[in-house]
């Protein structure tokens, strides 16, 4: 292994916010001690651990005869080997007969805003009954893949908890995807099946699905049927033979609402999901039954403190594994009440979500930074038109949140007082990593805080060897965890290439981070986006950070320019807050405002202003596109999870005139 020198953190420290006292000992792990004792018990002896927890947290037909039988070699990792269970009777049935029959389990708010829907338990537990038999009607059995490209409607949680009920896999393909992202997804999990609808409802517009749809199913032969769900009314093709309504299928006569489910083995595939491609090709992320079920919901109770009377609301897609986790599995499997939203932050206004959270009193928020910086720049006012005083925990995920979109979101959302989750985790892992404890963990914003109980989270040189405190290097995993994926769908090389082929014995993130001296982690972005200053490297985070804490900033991202003295020069790409109007002064006075932040060695040599930055449809910045247009490339790669590429030729013609 080559020798590598060490990512320098230039970050300065800043304030440290203590849990609220009067509400400490009110969360699932009350404090750290309690911290520490549960993760000094998951750590050594991590069968106990887990093994009690899977007991704790889910329904078992047969008891499991092992908790863990890891091989890091193959790699291959089999958790609760002889357990059986099923995900829809942990979501569903058993809420059934514990009290929660007349539970809300699903508060859906369409985009309109009157479009309001709410499922009971029992009333979601039959409509997945009714939808799994028409699955079944159509063939659908153990093992096979069931491809699902929907809006955020209720009736994509109805498909997916029906999917688990028969025992086959889901792949659910965000709904803003291109028909060729969907094709190509559809190919490399051979699908049998595929749900959509007629329009996505977004932003006051009809958006036409069903057209994408049959244009992947063009080349698709693996897709028998297409079941359709009427959202938009607008008119679509349907072929005959293969298309038929969901309404249709689930109101003739012989669909009953009963629907037994599947005794699944712990290890039986779940589902697939592909990454939202910042690196390169996506990779399709296979999770298995019971371990990811156990992880989603454990990490669901100890990070969001969800309580039985709370409701909770988390904004992400479906489509994306933060859906997945909490929104459907985490909330469901705990008996908890979710929010699902079908619009967008900014339409009609950019209030519509502190009005949803007014609106159903909300007590737990989880949303992205990318929500946050966009919302910032419209200004604190929207925020403040409404009552929010039912909020407790507030949560982040996607990115690092740069401190000062923390401290915006801790002042104007939290009134100054709630805790910040902010949770690192990817989709391979299934569940959150990394995260504060609410009302236990001392928060610093900007950074992630601490692994979860039972996570062996490192940062390690290239060599292995554990990097000295401060010291930035790759963020490793080096014990098994419940959630953690189970291969790469059809290819086991890049499975084990990808995240064991590194760090012998350890899962490889890809993400670059630094621990402090109190043992907290920083998320300095990915490796792959390194940037080398005449041989200093730097992790993008903190020098868009830096940025992004100029008052007339909304967002930044840098990346390395190829330089001829200094191997990269930085290049910095910056949205301006609305209303402010980019000129030379700004411009130099950007630079200063770095130099001063961080230091000379971090300062951007050219900066550009933008109106957008190109982002995966997850919202996460695509930095490695940013670097193929400072290095004068057209050469973009994989750009089929670019959420709107006409941003990437604004940016070169930007560069051309910068240049
Ligand atoms: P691909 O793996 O295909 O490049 P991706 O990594 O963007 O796609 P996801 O699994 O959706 O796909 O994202 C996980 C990544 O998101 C993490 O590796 C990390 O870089 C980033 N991330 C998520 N949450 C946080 C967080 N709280 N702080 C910092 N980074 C985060
Ligand atoms: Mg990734």
């Amino acid at each position: 292994m080559s020798e590598e020198k060490k990512i320098e953190s230039l970050q300065k420290e800043g304030q440290i916010f203590e849990p609220d006292a009067s509400k400490q000992g009110q969360a699932w792990i009350q404090n750290m001690e309690a911290y520490d004792a549960a993760n000094e018990k998951a750590l050594n002896d991590p069968d106990g651990y887990w093994g009690d927890r899977a007991k704790e947290l889910l329904t078992w037909f047969s008891d499991f005869d092992s908790v863990l039988e890891a091989d890091y070699d193959k790699p291959e990792f089999k958790w609760f080997s002889g357990g059986k269970t099923n995900v829809s009777y942990n979501c569903l049935d058993r809420h059934l007969t514990d009290g929660r029959r007349n539970k809300a389990a699903l508060i859906w708010q369409g985009e309109p805003e009157e479009d309001v829907k709410v499922y009971t338990y029992q009333m979601l537990h039959t409509e997945v009954c009714r939808f799994a038999n028409v699955l079944k009607k159509k063939g659908v059995k153990r093992g096979d893949r069931v491809a699902i490209y929907m809006p955020m409607i209720p009736e994509l949680a109805i498909a997916m908890l029906a999917c688990t009920r028969l025992g086959a896999l889901h792949s659910i393909v965000f709904a803003g995807f291109s028909s060729i992202a969907l094709q190509s997804r559809i190919d490399d999990c051979q699908a049998r099946v595929l749900i959509t609808a007629d329009a996505v409802l977004r932003a006051g517009k009809t958006i036409p699905l069903k057209g994408n749809a049959d244009e992947a199913l063009k080349d698709c032969p693996t897709i028998e049927q297409c079941i359709v769900v009427k959202r938009g009314g607008n008119e679509i093709n349907m072929v005959e033979g293969r298309d038929s309504w969901w309404h249709e299928e689930v109101n003739a006569e012989d669909i009953t609402s009963d629907c037994p489910f599947e005794e699944m083995e712990a290890e039986d595939p779940l589902f697939i999901l592909y990454t939202s491609g910042s690196t390169g090709k996506p990779k399709g992320v296979l999770h298995t039954t019971a371990g990811y079920l156990l992880y989603a919901a454990h990490t669901t109770q100890c990070v969001f403190d969800v309580k039985d009377d709370d409701v909770y609301w988390c904004t992400a897609d479906v489509g994306w594994i933060t859906g997945h986790s909490y929104i459907v599995y985490g909330p469901l499997t705990l008996g908890a009440t979710s929010v699902m939203f079908e619009g967008v932050p900014s339409y009609p206004r950019p209030d519509r979500f502190w009005q949803i959270v007014d609106k159903f009193k909300v007590n737990i928020f989880y949303t992205a930074p990318t929500v946050i910086r966009a919302l910032m720049r419209e200004g604190e006012e929207w925020v403040k038109n409404y009552d929010l005083s039912s909020l407790r925990v507030l949560g982040s995920v996607g990115e690092p949140i740069n401190p000062e979109a923390w401290l915006w979101y801790h002042n104007n959302v939290g009134g100054g007082k709630l805790p910040i989750v902010d949770t690192w985790w990817q989709t391979e892992t299934g569940g959150i990593m990394i995260s504060a404890l609410p009302y236990a963990t001392p928060l610093k914003p900007g950074s992630a805080t601490k692994a979860l109980p039972g996570i062996s989270a490192k940062i390690v040189r290239r060599d292995g060897s554990v990097a000295d405190a401060n010291e930035g290097g790759h963020l490793i995993v080096d014990k098994p965890w419940p959630g953690m994926l189970r291969n790469v769908w059809g290819n086991p090389d890049r499975y084990k290439s990808t995240y064991f082929a590194g760090f012998p014995g350890a899962y490889e993130a890809g993400d670059g981070a630094r621990m402090d001296d109190d043992g907290y982690f920083w998320i300095m972005g990915r490796l792959d986006d390194v940037i080398n200053v005449s041989g200093h490297r730097m992790g993008t985070a903190e020098v868009e950070s830096a940025l992004v804490a100029h008052p007339d900033v909304a967002e930044a991202a840098v990346v390395g320019m190829p330089h001829d003295v200094k191997g990269e020069t930085i290049y910095a790409y910056v949205t301006l807050k609305s209303g402010v109007e980019p000129d030379d002064d700004l411009l130099k006075a950007l630079k200063i405002w770095v130099r001063k932040e961080i230091g000379p060695i971090a300062t951007p040599e050219f900066i550009q202003f933008a109106d957008g930055l190109p982002k995966t449809r997850s919202g996460k910045i695509m930095r490695r596109v940013l670097r193929k247009i400072v290095e004068g490339s057209d050469e973009f790669g994989d750009t089929s999870t670019l959420a709107d590429p006409g941003v990437v030729t604004d940016l070169v013609e930007g560069n051309k005139d910068l240049l």
